[in-house]
């Protein structure tokens, strides 16, 4: 471990990122209102939300902290609220963090060193977290300790100093990116998957209601099947909605304004926003359907690569518009028949 002081320096919150669906911009919330508050609240996930009940009330009665918690799936599934309610349901309080703004292994020595007793730690996108932070987590977790080096070359000396106890939850998009070592350390791991639109469509009518937007079941459902199975990418495009709904329409989402709307979006029906479908046009038109590899599809795109595997290719695959090959990606019969081209003899 390299050598390192605790500063008593304040834990700097990242400006939220630019894109909708960037992972980074899980401490933007401009949306207070409709974070769900509670698991109640929290639609969907309903084998999840039982387990948690029961490890929350196991907790509580023995007086402890939650043991640690590892949240993976794409961007914009529920991760953050989760972590929030939890951390509200154990009456504790909450600091969170990202992978990436913890530079050296001091940032992390200084987070934890300002912990009280069962507080939560969030951390955000952690398999991007370096070596050496990551090596200041194992004995924090594990033991509730840390180890400081003091002094520099044969005169150094490792004291160990203990900690509180605290429960960390980690949030991540990429669970094959994380090393064993801190895999094996969390006590509870689940995989939130894409919401079916059902369960969007009780989101989307949930949050008109307390936005105040006039919303038919239809329009409802029109939003639902097109969010890309994502609750935030539901809340964003009731917004656009309602923007169009007010200026053009009379304020009230139908089906045909709902439509409407999110083709002036670039929406469409399977959901696929114009990034989408680029990906899939240089898929089929340059690269004879495949396989190209995704840096080749991430350049061609200008997209950062982690965004194509993080937030795009996840539900094209959902879709079945694409396979992944190890030789690269690969458009499917689906995905020439939704762009409209024709598939070529022998693919
Ligand atoms: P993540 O951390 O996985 O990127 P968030 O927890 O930040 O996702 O969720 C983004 C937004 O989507 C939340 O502010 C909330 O409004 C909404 N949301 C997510 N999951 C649910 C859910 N299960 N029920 C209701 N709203 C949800």
């Amino acid at each position: 471990m390299d050598d390192f002081t605790v500063r008593g320096e304040a834990i700097k919150e990242e400006a939220p990122a630019e894109h909708p669906l960037d992972p980074e911009a899980f401490l933007e919330d401009d949306e207070p209102t409709l974070r769900p508050q509670n698991l109640d609240e929290f639609v969907g996930q309903e084998m999840l939300k039982n387990n948690l009940r029961i490890f929350v009330q196991a907790a509580k009665q023995r007086g402890e902290a939650l043991d640690h918690i590892l949240f993976a799936g794409p961007p914009g599934l529920g991760k953050t609220s989760l972590c929030r309610i939890l951390a509200t349901e154990m009456g504790v309080q909450l600091q969170t963090t990202s992978g990436p703004s913890l530079e050296r292994s001091g940032d992390m020595a200084a987070i934890l060193t300002s912990l009280d007793e069962n507080d939560f730690l969030f951390i955000d996108e952690i398999h991007r977290l370096n070596r050496q932070v990551e090596e200041v987590l194992y004995p924090a977790m594990e033991d509730y300790a840390m180890d400081l080096v003091l002094g520099q070359g044969p005169s150094a000396r490792t004291i160990r100093m203990d900690i509180p106890k605290f429960t960390l939850v980690g949030a991540t998009t990429r669970t094959g990116l994380m090393t064993k070592p801190l895999l094996d350390r969390f006590g509870f791991s689940a995989r939130l998957d894409y919401y079916r639109p059902e369960e969007l469509k009780m989101i989307v009518v949930r949050n008109a209601k307390i936005l105040g937007i006039p919303v038919t079941e239809a329009g409802a459902q029109q939003l639902a099947r097109r969010s890309r199975g994502t609750p935030r990418v539901a809340n964003r495009l009731l917004k656009r909605v309602r923007d169009y709904a007010e200026v053009v329409g009379d304020g009230n989402i139908d089906e045909e304004t709902a439509n409407a709307a999110l083709e002036m979006q670039g929406v469409d029906d399977l959901g696929l926003d114009r990034t989408d479908r680029d990906y899939l046009g240089l898929i089929i038109d340059k690269f004879d359907g495949g396989p190209v590899g995704v840096g080749t599809l991430s350049v061609a795109l200008g997209e950062a690569r982690d965004t194509v595997e993080d937030v795009y290719e996840p539900y094209l695959l959902q879709c079945g518009l694409i396979q992944r090959t190890n030789r690269g990606r690969v458009a499917t019969r689906r995905a020439y028949d939704h762009l409209g081209v024709l598939m070529p003899n022998g693919k």
